[in-house]
This record gives C-alpha cells, sequence and structure tokens, in this order.
C-alpha cells in the first residue's frame, strides 16, 4: 500500500512511522523546511500520548528532547493555590508527562519516520487531491503530482485536505485569546512543576527547566482580534502587573516570540472518504494539552484499522467510528478549559470558589477516561528494528530532509 501523508508536524511525522509498521510504503509532503514552524513554542505529552509513542518505538528519544514533569499547580490572580496534581496522568502511574520544544518533538519523529524508511519532502505544499482510478493523486502548488492508494491529511489546523474532503467544512475561528510565549531566567519558582495562573487578562503558564530558564506562555483574553504587531514585552509587563510571579518573569525575560492568535474549528463532519483520512488538527484541534497525543493517537487508530479492515475503506470508517467520540469529549472539556481562561471578574469568581473543590475531589475521577485509555494496548512490539537508523536512500531525495528538516 502506498501512502501520502500530507503535512509534516505531529500527526504526519507519527502517521508515517504507524503506517510504516503497518506495512506500507509513506512519503511525506511537508509544505515548509523549518520543522518548528511558529505555532506551539512548547508542548507537554500526557501518558494517553506517550504509551502511543511507545508503541511506535519513540519515547524515549522523545524523553531525551525533552524533561519529565512530575506535577501541575493551578493559580487564582491573587497568589492563592487552585489546585495541585500529577500532570498529564493519574496519580501512581508511572509514566510521567514530557515537556519539550515543539520543533525539537517534530524533528525527533521525523528523524525516527525516517530511520522506519518513509521519506519526507519538504517545500510541497498540498493544494488539492482527486482520484485517478482507484488511487488518488495529490496536487502540489509546485505543480507536482503524486499518486498512491491513500491520501493522509495530517496538515493541521488550516487543512487543504478538509478542503478537498468537503467544500462546506468548518474554518477555524478566533478563539478570543492569543498567545505569546518566551524565556525567563534567573527567577526561582521550583522545579518539576509546571504552573497555570488564571490571571486577570487571560492565564499565564510557566515551567523551570533543567539548567535554570523558565519557559512561559501567556494565552490573554482579547474578545477581538489583536494588533499582534502592537503586542510587545512593556504591554504584556503592564497586562500581568498584578500578577506576582508572572510578571517577575516577564522583568527577568530573556526571549520572546512573535504572539500568535488562537482559533477552533467546529466538529468536522466529514474526516474521510474512501482513499482520503484526515488525523491530527486538520480534523479536530482540540486544544488543553492535549492536541499532540491525541494526533499520535489517531497515528496509532488509523494504522491499526488498516492492519485490522480487509480494505481501505473499510480502515477508514473503522478508524472514524474509534475515534469520533472520544476526541467529541475532548474538545468539550477544552472548551471548558478555554472558558476558564477568559472568564470575567464575575466568572474568576466563582472559578476560584468552585476549582480548589472540583480538582481535590474529582480530578482524577474526571480525567480518568483521558489519560488511561490505550490506543495500542494489544498492538505487538514495534517490529521495525531499523527505527534507529536511517537507511541510505530513503528521506535523502529531491528536497527531502533528514533530523535537521532544514
Ligand atoms: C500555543 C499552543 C500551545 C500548545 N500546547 C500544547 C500542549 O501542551 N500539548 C499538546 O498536546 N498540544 C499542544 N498544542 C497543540 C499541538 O501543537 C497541536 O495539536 C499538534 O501539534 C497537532 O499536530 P498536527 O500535526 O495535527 O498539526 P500541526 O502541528 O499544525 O502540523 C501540520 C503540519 O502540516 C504542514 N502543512 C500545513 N498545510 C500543509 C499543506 N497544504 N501541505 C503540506 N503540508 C502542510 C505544516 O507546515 C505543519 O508542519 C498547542 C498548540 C498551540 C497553538
Amino acid at each position: 500500500m502506498q501512502v501520502i501523508v500530507a503535512g509534516g508536524g505531529v500527526a504526519g511525522a507519527t502517521s508515517a512511522l504507524a503506517l510504516r509498521r503497518a506495512g506500507a510504503e509513506v512519503t511525506v509532503y511537508e509544505a515548509y523546511t523549518d520543522p518548528a514552524g511558529s505555532v506551539g513554542s512548547f508542548l507537554s505529552l500526557a501518558t494517553n500520548g506517550l504509551k502511543a509513542l511507545d508503541a511506535l518505538g519513540c519515547l524515549e528519544a522523545v524523553r531525551a528532547a525533552g524533561f519529565d514533569v512530575e506535577r501541575q499547580r493551578l493559580w487564582a490572580d491573587s497568589g492563592r493555590l487552585l489546585g495541585d496534581t500529577p500532570r498529564g496522568r493519574l496519580s501512581g502511574e508511572p509514566l510521567r508527562s514530557i515537556t519539550l520544544r515543539r520543533g525539537d518533538l517534530v524533528e525527533t519523529l521525523r528523524a525516527r519516520a525516517i530511520g522506519s524508511g518513509a521519506r519526507i519532502i519538504t517545500g510541497e505544499r498540498l493544494v488539492g487531491a482527486s482520484r485517478a482510478g482507484t488511487k488518488v493523486r495529490a496536487e502540489f502548488e509546485s505543480g507536482r503530482t503524486a499518486e498512491a492508494d491513500l491520501l493522509v491529511g495530517a496538515d493541521g489546523i488550516w487543512s487543504a485536505t478538509r478542503r478537498v474532503l468537503d467544500a462546506g467544512a468548518p474554518e477555524p475561528t478566533y478563539a478570543g485569546l492569543y498567545t505569546v510565549s518566551g524565556v525567563a531566567r534567573g527567577v526561582d519558582v521550583g522545579s518539576g512543576t509546571f504552573n497555570m495562573v488564571f490571571g486577570r487578562n487571560g492565564a499565564f503558564a510557566y515551567i523551570p527547566v533543567p539548567g535554570g530558564d523558565v519557559w512561559w506562555a501567556a494565552q490573554v483574553s482579547a474578545a477581538e482580534e489583536p494588533d499582534l504587531d502592537a503586542i510587545d514585552l512593556e504591554f504584556l509587563k503592564d497586562l500581568y502587573r498584578h500578577e506576582e510571579v508572572p510578571s517577575a518573569l516577564l522583568r527577568a525575560v530573556t526571549s520572546m516570540q512573535r504572539p500568535t492568535l488562537m482559533h477552533v474549528l467546529a466538529e468536522v463532519p466529514v474526516w474521510h472518504d474512501d482513499r482520503i483520512v484526515l488525523v491530527g488538527d486538520s480534523g479536530h484541534p482540540v486544544g488543553a494539552g492535549q492536541g499532540a497525543s491525541m494526533a499520535i493517537e489517531d497515528a496509532v487508530v488509523l494504522a491499526r484499522s488498516l492492519e485490522d479492515a480487509p480494505d481501505i475503506p473499510s480502515a477508514l470508517k473503522a478508524y472514524d467510528t474509534a475515534r469520533r467520540k472520544r476526541v467529541a469529549k475532548m474538545v468539550k472539556s477544552a472548551s471548558g478549559n478555554r472558558d476558564a481562561k477568559t472568564a470575567g471578574p464575575v466568572g474568576r469568581r466563582v472559578r476560584n470558589l468552585v476549582m480548589p473543590v472540583f480538582v481535590k475531589l474529582f480530578y482524577e475521577r474526571a480525567t480518568a477516561w483521558l489519560f488511561t485509555h490505550e490506543v495500542a494496548a494489544g498492538w505487538a512490539a514495534p517490529t521495525l528494528a531499523t527505527a534507529d537508523r536511517v537507511p541510505s536512500g530513503h528521506g535523502a531525495a529531491g528536497s527531502s530532509t533528514g533530523s535537521s528538516g532544514a
């Protein structure tokens, strides 16, 4: 089976790995040459995503590119502790959440995909697709075309594949939040803990990194889309002047990324036809620190469906059935999470009263469905003994990339 994957981010690289494991010949076409892109300076992977990564044979490589995070603490703007839980897992679960730069994650996964025999061709943007007999023909902006038995749309929230599948598919809309992230140094915020401050103007996440830096990300609430050029460090300092730790971190900033608007997507009704399928953010940007983990789950479920089903159309149907309910539940939970970040004065007071009780009494019960789900359970151990080496002739053609992605 020949597979084209459009997009070489988390969903694309893990799909390539999973599909190689299912015996497919895989070529990934990625629009950009820079694996980091501009979205999501750092991210965390929760146990559900980590177990799926483990089945793909790359958990330790990803761990080596990041660091373990033991706990998460939630804070009110006043500095009052609202909750203290394990990060991205249930208590007692030995697998710890991993935090790393998105670019490092993508680079690690792409190197693994190439090592497993997938090709990755960068600088090729998918713009359309059509049927060619029993095959699907992908069309790229450069004029290049490619044919395969299956096209996997892993091209993110602005997916072109989604529009190919359904011209009436929803488009992303502004979420009422924008995000700015960066690095600070010289502020002691402990170690091993992800922190989220629910401030007056939005949330502020920070996480100490081994070595002394602190990674931070402000998620600022703004009803109207702001002029991103007007958002600089001085503006942020003023915005978070009431919150003690965020303002200390903003005074100690060593680097800051360009702000990015955050978007949401209504439920995508069509995830597949009989030769094209969506994975990751192209079908469901979920938010709540689960987007990457959900994309990795998708990749494993898609590969398993293709292994188990008698033909590709049945496999894509099985994939849709297996993923819909879980993803919908995640989207709903993420929407509540966003509301907590954009709450007005009254909402903030209610949140500050309710959250400590909820976290203490119900957090574990409310998140068990998420963290304990194992998409790879019963899947045989990785069969690709080649996962650690880059075979000659693969991933080296044309503008293909190795682990540098450049
Ligand atoms: C600020 C922020 C913080 C986040 N934090 C977390 C977190 O802590 N934990 C978590 O799990 N998730 C987090 N996420 C979400 C996570 O980054 C995404 O859900 C995840 O990266 C989805 O991966 P993806 O591969 O589906 O999409 P993307 O990462 O968007 O990758 C899509 C890829 O496709 C390429 N592409 C796009 N169009 C085309 C085309 N037409 N042809 C070819 N290639 C194309 C893009 O260049 C890109 O490389 C965060 C997101 C943001 C914005």
